[in-house]
């Protein structure tokens, strides 16, 4: 792990919120110290974490560029929503598409996220966030160990190897955040969210693969109806040999 020192902090120390918005700031400042705008990216679900982080980081950099993955399966909701936050906050929006429609897909495998959800989640968004990834030195996530076991023991700063061998730097700034800290400073800022959250969603991905938590002490329960808890994107894959 790579340490980056608050002076009488630790990344493991039990903070304020305050304490822990002026850490993100300062892990922020410091990986974005260079003028380049192409070293580091943002990738963006449009859940309350990832738009918190990016709001913040923002303040640093206006036009860092914003990794959305496209699976042609999100709600119509969350397209509405990152196109509204996208033009209210004027984002440089990458949007990563599969090398495959939706249509074209369904068409030569059928219903994958039916009948084979880890090859869908392969093909939809493990192999294209991998690909636009390789472009950058360094990964921001809004990432938190609160959000699901297979999280428990997410580092705030790490490197990851992609499977083509190329390493980047990958940083969850929230990784110790609470769900009550982030909304608590998503109100501070007056950070509009997906209106999904309203109907009792805690964990949005693709509309096929998310419903409302079957567990309400595991936010992640709705998603693939407990079948599996992780797309791949997140779990540090083996380099090809
Ligand atoms: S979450 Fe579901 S629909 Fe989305 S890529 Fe994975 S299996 Fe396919």
């Amino acid at each position: 792990m790579i340490s980056i020192e608050t002076p009488g902090l630790t990344s493991d120390s039990p903070r304020t919120l305050d304490e822990k918005l002026a850490r993100v700031r300062e892990l922020l400042a410091h990986e974005l110290a260079t003028p380049d705008n192409n070293d580091a990216c943002l990738t963006c679900s449009f859940q309350a974490e990832d738009v918190l982080l990016l709001h913040l980081a923002l303040e640093l950099r206006p036009a860092i560029p914003v990794i959305f993955l496209d699976t042609g399966y999100h709600f119509a909701e969350t397209y509405a929503y990152r196109d509204r936050i996208a033009t209210d906050w004027n984002l440089n929006l990458i949007n990563v598409l599969p090398k495959h429609t939706v249509a074209e897909q369904e068409l030569e495998h059928g219903l994958l996220y039916q009948t084979a959800p880890d090859r869908c989640c392969s093909l939809r968004k493990v192999e294209p966030l991998f690909a636009a990834i390789a472009n950058y030195k360094i990964w921001f996530t809004g990432l938190r160990r609160e959000q699901a076991r297979s999280r428990t023991a997410l580092e705030e700063i790490a490197d990851f190897t992609l499977p083509s061998g190329i390493t980047v730097r990958k940083l969850s700034p929230l990784a110790d955040w609470t769900t009550r800290d982030v909304w608590q400073s998503c109100t501070l800022y007056g950070i509009p969210l997906l209106p999904l959250y309203e109907v009792g969603y805690t964990s949005i991905g693709c509309s096929p693969c998310t419903t409302i938590p079957t567990d309400p002490n595991d936010p992640r329960s709705g998603r693939w109806a407990g079948h599996k808890i992780e797309c791949g994107i997140h779990i540090q894959a083996a380099p090809n040999s």
